[in-house]
């Protein structure tokens, strides 16, 4: 513990109140108050500030609640309060290493890799992650309204290679429901599209999100459907997110997940095997583990090459085939994931 003072507890801090809309709502939005939740030294607030300025701090109180008080390095509190690294400009790393400015054709719509396209269903997030590769992807010219929807999905109508919908964002479950099964039943009408993926944090951060009004459009929809979540730490999974994922489990849902190879979250073997093994306890499959994107402000989350191959052939001397992520890495231009 860092902090002398008496921290007053947040209301509902285990507990968080409400249904997600709400939890939505009250997300911690500074990084004072994320300090003072937590029992941190108030010197990290001031260490925040400038990375808070570039990409601002939002936590989820049900996230917060599996964050250790008092634990600066704790492996959920480095992917969320800024540290003063952020600040700093490195080289290589730049505002949109993905390029995927240059991949949308229609508002809202990402098409890079054959016979999958990418939405951007909501340009929002419930939490921002210190390393996400979109933090300066221009969210708010990218999020189309329902009647822009129509014109980016007749670039699906017309494109009959294309298999499979992806919903991203942002994180598309950060939308409502009603907005979100009007889009799937326009999806659903496009005969050539088989399935529906959809890349989400949410069920992980609020697992209140996977509600009865979410599960209705989920089951209502011909396409096969599967939930692509992205948790980096076995930490992130609690007995509430075991149960989203059972719930969405019944609801048909192929669960998978993606991680990010972060330094001084999980970039040693024992804690991406427990990882893979808590997984595979709450029904989900270890998918892709990404090395980081070279996004600015995000430097001192890298992991080199060459150590990233050795932690994964480590790891596979120690997992079930079945439970190994393949190491990728985002390459612009390319027509899939590169594998490392
Ligand atoms: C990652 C990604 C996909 C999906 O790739 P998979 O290898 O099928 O998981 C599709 N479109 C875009 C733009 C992507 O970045
Ligand atoms: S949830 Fe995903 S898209 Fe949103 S900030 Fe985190 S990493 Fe980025």
């Amino acid at each position: 513990m860092h902090c002398e003072e008496a921290v007053p507890e947040a209301p509902g801090f285990d507990t968080p109140p409400g249904d997600w809309q709400q939890q939505l709502r009250e997300v911690i939005r500074d990084p004072a108050a994320l300090c003072r939740h937590l029992g941190l030294d108030p010197e990290r607030v001031s260490a925040a500030t400038r990375g808070h300025e570039l990409f601002p701090v939002r936590v989820p109180l049900a996230y917060l609640s599996r964050i250790r008080r008092g634990d600066p390095d704790d492996p959920l509190l480095r992917q969320v309060l800024p540290l003063r690294a952020e600040g700093h400009a490195v080289q290589g790393f730049i505002d949109d290493p993905l390029e995927e400015r240059d991949h949308t054709p229609k508002p809202g719509l990402i098409h890079k890799y054959p016979g999958r396209a990418l939405l951007i269903a909501s340009p929002t997030c419930a939490i921002n992650c210190r390393y996400c590769f979109r933090r300066h992807f221009p969210y708010a010219d990218n999020a189309p309204s329902m009647r822009e929807w129509d014109r980016t999905l007749d670039y699906l109508r017309e494109d009959t290679s294309i298999q499979e919908a992806i919903l991203s964002g942002g994180d598309p479950l950060a939308s409502p429901d009603r907005r979100l099964a009007v889009l799937v039943e326009r999806l659903d009408a496009i005969p050539h599209l088989k399935r529906l993926r959809i890349h989400t944090r949410l069920p992980v951060v609020i697992p209140d999100r996977v509600d009865d009004a979410l599960l209705e459009w989920l089951e209502g929809t011909r396409l096969q459907t599967v939930v692509v979540l992205h948790i980096n730490h076995a930490q992130e999974i609690d007995e509430a997110v075991v149960t989203a994922c059972a719930r969405l489990k019944t609801a048909g849902v192929t669960l998978l997940n993606q991680s990010v190879l972060l330094r001084g979250v999980n970039d040693d073997a024992k804690t991406l095997a427990a990882l893979s093994e808590r997984l595979f306890e709450a029904g989900i499959l270890p998918y892709y583990l990404h090395v980081l994107d070279p996004v600015s402000g995000a430097a001192h989350f890298d992991v080199p090459d060459a150590e990233a191959r050795r932690l994964v052939e480590t790891l596979r001397q120690r997992l079930a085939g079945f439970l190994m992520p393949r190491l990728v890495r985002e390459v612009p231009g390319e027509q899939s994931k590169t594998p490392l």
